[in-house]
């Protein structure tokens, strides 16, 4: 079989939350041969109130590190693998890997090892309803011992154990540490295995999962039915998904981008929509200028002025050895002649505020220093900017007619996104002026 027959499939947690949810993923699979290599989620929520696996186990852990018995909690998570099981008539039983777990976790055996085996048990049963072989992704994904992923050796493992195994469930979220104990990959990151995967199979396409079609081209708890994006290119993605756009874990880009692999982001409950494509490259359309939307509150702009600015070598550096000593990052560094601001999370800066106001202070000796809060920040990404003209003449007309005062304004030089900074209460305002603009 070439590579280009093979793909990997990750599904989330709501597509693994139940038995039905089972079903509907054991007939996607089993639609397309090349589906051959597959990374579960732990089961997710099946109704709003409900409780992911992996927040049981992580409850688990803070019991038994409090000495408090696990039992009552334990026996929900049980409740839930054994419901699956038995739904879907497999017989199999996982009563040994509960003993051995709720042993562990009495033991107070770490807490990533806890998280990580919401994946395990799922990958269990998939691997047994499916058919496909069972790879305990502690021997295929590894950490180094400073706790960062290490690519290359897992690369390296993985493809030539894939080799090995025409079809197989590896268990997301998790891989092992130099001395054999389980480390997790951040909340989510389950997606990151599925790339990982994706890379070292040399898959024709990464397709994950999940209970949306995509992405859509704006926030719709703020613009009513947005579009979806058919199309999107790794770094408009970044872009959109930094700015707060979430489907998929950040992180989990990396993998496929290196070795060119798309991937498609699709839907277990409607498995025919086309969902969105993510490329490495993707020549202009035509389609339509803006591929989204995004934005964040919750910002402050520290405004440094002091006439003649401009003439002094190393003011800006100076500046922001400030914000840099402080350990803070900044967001965006809009500057006027003899003005300087400087835009940090409000949050991160909470801690620092006085302190980096003297320090700016003490190291440039401003006329004036001020910081404002308040601000949303607002991106709009788009390849095909590059080549429109009259692109942010649009954007803030747009915002203009919505009565919207614009703080700031700042166009990345790749020119495929304009950021915008607006009051937090202007926020919703200006991203539904900015999505009709461009909608058609
Ligand atoms: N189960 C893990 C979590 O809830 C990882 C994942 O679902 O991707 O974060």
């Amino acid at each position: 079989m070439n590579s280009s027959t093979v793909k990997t499939v990750k599904f989330g947690g709501s597509s693994l939350a139940s038995g039905e949810q089972f079903r509907k993923v054991h007939s996607i699979i089993t639609a397309d041969p090349a589906r051959r290599y597959v990374v579960p989620s732990a089961p997710g929520k099946r109704f709003p109130e409900d409780d992911k696996v992996t927040d049981l186990f992580y409850a688990c852990y803070e019991k038994a590190m409090r000495g408090e018995s696990i039992r009552e909690v334990f026996s929900r998570i049980i409740d839930r693998y054994d419901g699956i099981i038995r739904d879907l008539g497999l017989s199999m039983s996982l009563k040994k890997e509960y003993e051995e777990i709720e042993s562990a976790l009495i033991h107070r055996t770490g807490r990533d090892y806890a998280a990580s085996r919401g994946e395990y048990l799922n990958g269990k049963i998939l691997s047994k309803y499916l058919g496909y072989d069972f790879i305990d992704a502690s021997d295929v994904i590894f950490f180094r011992e400073d706790g960062v992923f290490d690519s290359e050796r897992t690369n390296e493992v993985l493809s030539a154990v894939l080799r090995r195994h025409e079809c197989a469930v590896i268990p997301g979220f998790y891989g092992s540490m130099p001395n054999d104990t389980v480390k997790t990959f951040s909340r989510g990151g389950s997606d990151i295995t599925g790339s990982i995967v994706a890379r070292a199979s040399a898959s024709s396409i990464y397709e994950n999962w999940t209970d949306v079609s995509g992405f859509l081209m704006a926030d719709p708890r703020i613009v009513k039915e947005p579009k979806s994006i058919e199309t999107i290119t790794y770094r408009e993605l970044r872009e959109l998904s930094y700015m707060g756009a979430t489907v998929l874990h950040e992180e989990s880009i990396f993998p496929v981008r290196v070795a060119g692999i798309p991937i498609n982001i699709r839907n277990t409950n409607h498995p025919d929509d086309k969902g969105t494509m993510i490329v490495s490259h993707c020549a202009p359309d035509g389609r339509g200028v803006i591929t989204g939307i995004a934005g964040k509150r919750g910002f402050s702009v520290i405004t440094v002025e002091k006439d003649m600015m401009n003439q002094e070598t190393g003011f800006g550096r100076r500046v922001l050895q400030v914000i840099e000593n402080s350990g803070l990052r900044f967001e965006h560094l809009p500057s006027g002649i003899d003005t300087m601001s400087v835009i940090i999370s409000t949050a991160d800066l909470a801690p620092y505020r006085n302190m980096v106001i003297n320090n700016i202070c003490t190291a440039v000796d401003p006329d004036t220093i001020s910081i404002e809060d308040k601000l949303a920040l607002i991106a709009v990404v788009g390849r095909n900017m590059v080549k429109a003209k009259g692109t942010a003449a649009r954007v803030l007309s747009a915002v203009a007619r919505a009565g919207v005062n614009l703080r700031m304004i700042d166009q990345g030089s790749c020119e495929i996104n304009i950021i915008l900074g607006v009051a937090e209460e202007d926020f919703e305002k200006a991203v539904e002026a900015i999505y009709r603009e461009f909608e058609n």
